[in-house]
């Protein structure tokens, strides 16, 4: 996804900035240097939504199942 680690794009508005920019220069918002990706927790607390999901989706199913034969 980033191919470029000196480039970082600004949050608000999308644009591309310097790494080291800490106020996007076209919106005027303050960047707060924080870690880019957080993902990795959201990350498996969407995978548990997966997993829920297909489980409530696959009961469904049986049950629709167990109904109709
Ligand atoms: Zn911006």
């Amino acid at each position: 996804m980033e191919e470029n680690t000196t480039i970082k794009t600004c949050r608000y508005c999308g644009k591309e900035l310097p790494q080291e920019a800490i106020f996007c220069y076209y919106c005027r918002r303050e960047l707060v240097t924080r870690p880019e990706r957080p993902e990795s927790e959201s990350q498996s607390g969407s995978l548990n939504w997966r997993i829920v999901l297909a489980i409530s989706v696959a009961i469904i199913l049986i049950i629709i199942l167990i109904i109709f034969l």
